[in-house]
């Protein structure tokens, strides 16, 4: 079997990868039994790119860490990377911060990457790269005269054409992706938006259902909607320590019930709206108060750009506002907690809410939407009110799908979930568990893989 050889910014501790979830684990399992490479940059902050390489052998698999000097982290990193391409991707033109240095670090730092790869790898490897950091990657690696099979998977989302057009490097993006064999997206609005450009554009040819050749490439462009470790996902809620199982004891004996959101506090997961949403629920239903309890987890993340202060702030406005003008001394509507929480108390903390409240403004898949529905108990479930702008929608019809632009959909939406019958609970839940055991994250790794594979 060939060895797969796994590319991404950030790489997982193959030691300790139970952590980071079930993309990881997935990931760091598959490279463990094969044999294989993960490489990416090592994290530090103050390297020099292009310095010397770590390695770090973990059973049958090899860690390779890079360093990256301050400069590229700023300009490559926080800059091309989550300034330009993470806000243009998720449909943000308002927030794109272009600046020309940032597409020069991007190109060197991808350019720098294949310089340190191309001498580890073989002539039969699978090579795996991940995500908007690193989309240059295969056309780096072909200059310097690699022929392995090399597919690209992004787990954000693509926009449509008039949106990448905004951007001044979308021609050079885009024909990067023609140098990947695979280029696989989370879902089918994704694969259709780079077909649609493809086709308005370059004149593409279609030769087959995800076949396409432009110029002289030929390209296999498909969905491969990313899943959860479900099962160990549900096994964690019954381990619940005593702080969750007080908690839910305390709410039990209250009869009140909970609404949870967690999300990393990013603009793109619609964080103010959902708190506006809760607002007007509260002043529709005041019958609700003290009856239900808005959880949102908002761990920071990407705090040196600066949108992700603005959205902090703005957060935080809300927060105080509604709480001041609802709580009393022994409730409070809104438990906002700005710290990162740890999956095994996030899952029984799923489990003992009655809403899963999952409305990104747009989200490649969102994982914590398949996470709910793993964690609910079959015989007793919670209802997910979920985004139409997640990927996971594209796979979660059962879910009461909202527009989370509109405040009072999703304010219904809350009050439907909260009043759900049983049977219909159960009903919907069954067909969404089915879903997210079926599609898991192994699932997701061996379609990917297998048409890496057999792409020649
Ligand atoms: N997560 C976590 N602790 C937190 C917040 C989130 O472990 O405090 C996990 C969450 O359980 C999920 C992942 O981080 O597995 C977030 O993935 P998702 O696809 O929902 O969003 P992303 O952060 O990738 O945009």
């Amino acid at each position: 079997m060939s060895r797969l050889v796994v590319v991404s910014n950030r790489v997982a501790n193959l030691r300790s990868a139970n952590h980071a979830g079930g993309l990881a684990v997935g990931l760091a399992d598959t490279l463990k039994q094969r044999e294989g490479i993960w490489f990416g940059w090592n994290g530090a902050a103050d390297g020099v790119t292009g310095g010397e390489a770590q390695v770090e052998r973990v059973g049958r698999a090899e860690q390779v860490t890079v360093p990256l000097s301050r400069e590229d982290i700023a300009n490559y990193y926080l800059g091309y990377a989550n300034s330009v391409l993470w806000p243009l991707f998720h449909y943000r033109l308002d927030l794109v911060d272009y600046r020309p240095a940032f597409f020069e670090s991007y190109q060197r730092v991808n350019e720098t990457f294949a310089r340190q790869l191309a001498p580890l790898l073989k002539a039969d490897d699978l090579v795996w790269v991940h995500d908007y950091h690193l989309i240059p990657l295969a056309r780096c690696l072909r200059k310097l005269g690699c022929r392995q099979r090399i597919g690209f998977f992004l787990h954000i989302p693509f926009p449509p054409p008039d949106i990448l057009v905004a951007s001044p490097n979308h021609a050079e993006l885009v024909d990067a992706l023609l140098d990947y064999d695979v280029v696989g997206f989370q879902t089918h609005t994704d694969a259709g938006n780079l077909k649609a450009y493809l086709g308005e554009r370059l004149s593409a040819v279609q030769l087959g259902d995800t076949r396409f050749q432009v110029g002289g490439r030929n390209v296999t462009i498909d969905r491969f909607p990313i899943g959860i470790d479900a099962s160990g996902f549900a096994a964690m809620t019954r381990q619940a320590d005593d702080e969750v199982q007080i908690d839910l004891m305390r709410r039990r004996v209250l009869g009140r019930r909970q609404i949870i959101g967690v999300d990393r506090l990013d603009y793109s997961k619609g964080l103010p709206e959902r708190l506006k949403a809760f607002d007007r629920l509260m002043a529709q239903h005041p019958e609700l108060e003290k009856s239900v309890t808005y959880l949102q987890v908002a761990p920071p993340t990407r705090e040196e750009v600066g949108a992700y202060g603005d959205i902090r702030a703005e957060l935080e406005a809300l927060v105080g506002a509604i709480n001041g003008r609802l709580a009393d001394f022994n409730w409070t509507p809104i438990r906002y907690i700005h710290r990162s929480v740890d999956r095994s108390k996030l899952a029984p903390l799923m489990r003992g809410s009655q809403v899963g409240f999952v409305t990104p403004l747009r989200d490649g898949m969102n994982l914590v939407a398949k996470e709910y529905v793993a964690a609910q108990d079959p015989e007793d479930p919670g209802v997910l009110v979920l985004s139409r702008f997640a990927g996971a929608a594209e796979e979660m019809d059962e879910a009461l799908l909202v527009n989370p632009y509109d405040i009072d959909e999703m304010a219904r939406s809350l009050h439907r979930a909260l009043t759900m019958p049983l049977a219909e609970r159960r009903q919907r839940h069954a067909a969404l568990l089915e879903q997210v055991l079926r599609h898991d994250s192994k699932a997701w790794l061996d379609a990917f893989l297998s048409a890496l594979a057999h792409r020649r």
